[in-house]
């Protein structure tokens, strides 16, 4: 596909055609002094072409970019923004945090107060340690698991992603499935030998893998709702096979509820599907935006971290101020009546106006939800696990994207995505987005892009 570096799109009125000047300069200037112009991969749009949008607010549901262009976002800063952007009582607790220092290395009261709102909701955590990103969740939940058990081996699924730990970059999801790569460079063979990959939502394949390996495994780590091939939900009775074989097998059962932690229901996937891992990550929605992540479990194994137990794990800013007010201010709000119907009610919506979009236009898609985790493959389906996620057509998703992006609507730039719903997405703006679909799939079952 052939994206110029301009693009142009029309404001509300249809008249004058706004740009992409701003974005494009400082998109050259980011490739001078960082790789890819990003901090993070999938950022620089290299899955679907064209200059990433550099952003200069948000607002609600709303994003502004830098050449003043206006989008509906369905990124939400990739799950935390449940809320949407710059919440006023997320906004004012980070205020008030920051004005009585930003840091201590000490331990605060607020602390206490978040891990009691977690533990009060999150059923499989009793204890918890927070950290600073999922990733470190994720290598923090490993390393205990496999001191718990004294075993080394682990379970994850293909096109499950943990975040960018070495021994975890098997087979990962989002940046690694977009760009083709199985594994990374710089991995060493000997840390990933202890990692199993197993194909998702097949039982009967995790079955045959503790019938040989059962006694070396000490953990599975799995998302409860994968995230990050796109939206996959668990088949009925997958999660729950894994508790027994892990049972069975005395392994621990491993929840990565950084996407889904707060956001499928106040207490997670766990909760909504009412199977209890031994340990949960969380992140994403915990810190309300702010860099805050968090690993927890049962209190016989969570009383083997440091200092309490033998397992060391740190962090200079772990529990930080004004990530912590953040993420009481976001639990907070959380707990307001009606919160989950309605993002239940308007996701379920926009997956309906988005099927029947897809549907008048001819083009062929299969479409998953978890509450507001919702994706369109351009594949028709079913797409239950990684193999046939990815026989998703991301040519078709790429204009898409771009039809999307021209009638005011930023979607992930990956087929491999997850669109979110947020608290701030009104019913106004989800007809918006069906409107803007209804176009943008014409444009796609015609082939073209008017950007290509
Ligand atoms: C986002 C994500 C991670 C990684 O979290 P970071 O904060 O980006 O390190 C891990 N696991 C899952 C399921 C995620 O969605």
């Amino acid at each position: 596909m052939m994206v110029p570096m301009t693009a142009t799109r029309r404001d509300e009125t249809g008249e004058e055609a706004l740009t992409t000047v701003r974005s494009e300069a400082a998109f050259r200037a980011a490739r001078e002094v960082m790789p890819g112009g990003v901090s993070s991969p999938v950022r620089a749009f290299g899955a679907v072409g064209g200059v990433p949008r550099f952003i200069a607010r948000g607002a609600g549901a709303v994003l502004t970019d830098l050449d003043g262009n206006s989008y509906t976002d369905y990124v939400g800063s990739w799950g935390p923004l449940i809320l949407g952007h710059a919440d006023e009582r997320v906004v004012a607790a980070i205020n008030k945090a920051a004005a009585k220092g930003c840091s201590f290395g000490a331990p605060t009261e607020a602390e206490v107060r978040l891990a009691e709102l977690v533990i009060a909701r999150v059923p499989g955590i009793e204890m918890v340690r927070f950290v600073n990103s999922g990733t470190e969740a994720a290598m923090s939940a490993v390393r205990l698991a496999r001191a718990f058990t004294g075993r080394d081996a682990i379970v994850k699924f293909e096109g499950c992603y943990h975040g960018h730990v070495d021994a975890l970059l098997v087979k990962a999801g989002s940046g690694l499935l977009t760009f083709g790569t199985p594994s990374s460079p710089g991995v060493p063979g000997g840390v990933t030998a202890d990692t199993l990959v197993l194909p998702y939502n097949t039982l009967s394949a995790a079955k045959d893998l503790f019938a040989e390996h059962g006694k070396r495994i000490a953990a599975v780590l799995v998302e409860p709702i994968a995230g990050n091939m796109g939206c996959v939900p668990p088949a009925e009775g997958f999660l729950a096979g894994l508790r027994s074989l892990c049972d069975q097998h005395g392994s621990l059962l491993v929840f990565d509820e950084v996407m889904t932690g707060f956001r499928v229901a106040p207490g997670g996937a766990q909760e909504l599907y009412g199977v209890q891992p031994d340990l949960t990550c969380l992140g994403k929605v915990l810190g309300g935006g702010l860099p805050m992540a968090a690993y927890g479990g049962r209190r016989e194994i969570m009383e083997q971290v440091s200092p309490l137990g033998p397992v060391y794990q740190a962090g200079t800013l772990s529990g930080n101020p004004l990530a912590t007010a953040a993420g009481i201010a976001t639990l907070e709000a959380l707990a307001e009546p009606d919160v989950y119907e309605t993002l239940e009610a308007r996701s379920a919506r926009l997956a309906e106006g988005l099927g029947q979009a897809a549907r008048s236009a001819g083009v062929p898609v299969c479409q998953t939800r978890a509450g507001s985790m919702l994706c369109v493959f351009f594949t028709e389906g079913p797409v239950t696990d990684y193999a046939s996620a990815v026989r998703s057509d991301t040519q078709a998703y790429a204009r898409f994207f771009h039809a999307m992006l021209e009638r005011g609507v930023y979607l992930a730039p990956s087929q491999y995505e997850c669109m979110f719903v947020s608290l701030a997405h009104t019913d106004d703006l989800i007809e918006s987005t069906i409107q803007a679909a209804d176009e943008a799939f014409d444009e796609v079952s015609r082939g073209g892009s008017s950007e290509s």
